[in-house]
């Protein structure tokens, strides 16, 4: 989905861009570096796309396989 306006403000000026973010996953915080996304210029609000969700799902399945030992 192709956003053109900033659903927050309106705004139309959105931006490609790469920016590091923090998302939680399974109640912890996970960096997710690199990742572009769609912002706006106005309001700052970030937009992920399929490929913005395809890119994190893969680093925290990365993430979750390189913590092999059991927590708890
Ligand atoms: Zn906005």
């Amino acid at each position: 989905m192709l956003i053109t306006r900033c659903i927050t403000c309106g705004g139309q000026q959105l931006l490609s861009v790469v920016e590091t973010v923090e998302i939680k996953v399974d109640g912890s915080l996970m960096v997710i570096d690199n990742l572009k996304l769609t912002k706006c210029n106005n309001c700052g609000e970030k937009y992920l796309d399929k490929k913005a969700n395809d890119y994190i799902d893969k680093k925290v399945k990365e993430k979750q396989t390189q913590q092999s030992s059991p927590a708890e």
